[in-house]
């Protein structure tokens, strides 16, 4: 099998990189990435000289550097690339337009012209908005995105079940709840937090603390995308999580456990514009006919996840020179 993953320089696209040439050392993967902030080759160091792995430097909305690679032949598209910060999508709106919905558009155009056998768009349980106190998201929730993020990622399932609808493509949409684990770049909840408890910083917690995310160790991700892409029905959408629900403050505090930091390192700051207050999602789907069992829970997960980033101190220290600090500058300056 031939696979086109998008975006797998990126924290779920590069552990699912991993993922696949360990299982099927047999398929052929070609990692498609534009190389942004997000993008790490270092995270694919090991398999770069494995014969059946090629990297490839270009945009997902750049139809000719793309069309070359459908034409040499592809079976299956995996799409992880997006712009997928929702702090940074309240900055700027418009890349996140750029990548997430006309990305998505010039893939669905190439594998309906070159009738690839799968294309699996991996989307968000953001795209469904908020939920109160009790309920879980289902397939059938319907979309109501919050955040410039959530409306583009939203945007491109739309396009994707169109695709099938409209031409026939034989499409999957899996819409996971947040992951968390190796590779995670430290813009996110847990790695910057781990990173910031290192380093004796404050540790910057949104409103209240209170705002609850259903938590699935990458690696799950990995195998549901896996049985999604052998075996999903063709325009059927998946859910994935692992009922772990936790708020923020929890998450937190099990860092500054696990590291023996205090407490006192929390600072509360402005709530996130447009903060949805909890997700949680209903995987009965993908476990009923698909037979997924996620192996990881999550306080072994993130016990798991800390030592990672212990192991991998260079790793941190390369990811967040340059760039990244000026962004976190501009985040929390005024918080
Ligand atoms: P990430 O930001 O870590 O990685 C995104 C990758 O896409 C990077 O390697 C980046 O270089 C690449 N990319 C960005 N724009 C591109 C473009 N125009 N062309 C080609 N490549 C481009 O993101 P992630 O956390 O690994 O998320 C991967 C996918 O999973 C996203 O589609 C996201 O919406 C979805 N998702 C993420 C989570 C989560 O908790 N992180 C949960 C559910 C779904």
């Amino acid at each position: 099998m031939k696979l086109l993953i998008t975006g797998g320089a990126g924290f779920i696209g590069s552990n699912f990189v991993l993922y696949m040439i360990n299982k099927y050392p047999d398929y052929h993967i070609i990692n498609v990435d534009a190389l942004t902030y997000a993008g790490n080759l270092e995270n694919l160091r090991s398999i770069e000289q494995h014969p059946n792995y090629t990297f490839v430097k270009a945009d997902i909305t750049d139809k000719s550097a793309l069309e070359p690679l459908f034409a040499a032949g592809i079976d299956a598209v995996l799409n992880f690339a997006a712009e997928s910060h929702v702090d940074r999508s309240i900055l700027h709106p418009e890349i996140f337009v750029q990548t997430n919905i006309l990305g998505t558009q010039t893939l669905l155009d190439l594998s309906k012209q070159y009738q690839i056998s799968k294309f699996v768009q991996v989307s968000t349980d953001e795209v469904y908005g908020t939920l109160g106190a009790t309920g879980l998201f289902t397939e059938e929730t319907p979309l109501a995105p919050n955040s410039p993020y959530s409306a583009s990622k939203a945007g491109a399932d739309l396009l994707v079940r169109a695709y099938h609808e409209t031409f026939g493509l034989p499409v999957n949409i899996t819409r996971c709840s947040n992951n968390y684990g190796p590779y995670q770049f430290p813009e996110k909840l847990i790695p910057l937090m781990i990173q910031n408890a290192l380093q004796d910083k404050q540790l910057p917690v949104y409103g209240d603390g209170l705002n609850v995310r259903d938590w699935l160790y990458v690696e799950d991700h990995c195998s549901a995308i896996d049985l999604v892409l052998h075996k999903g029905r063709n325009g059927e959408v998946y859910n994935v999580g692992g009922n772990n629900e936790r708020d923020n403050l929890h998450v937190v505090k099990t860092i500054l456990q696990e590291l023996s930091k205090p407490e006192s390192l929390i600072t509360y700051v402005q709530d996130r514009l447009g903060h949805d207050r909890r997700y949680a999602i209903d995987a009965d789907k993908i476990r009923k006919e698909l037979g997924w069992q996620p192996q990881f829970a999550y306080e072994s997960g993130i016990k798991a996840t800390i030592q990672w980033y212990l192991n991998n101190k260079e790793w941190m220290e390369q990811v967040v020179s340059g760039s990244y600090q000026q962004y976190y500058d501009t985040q929390y300056k005024d918080r």
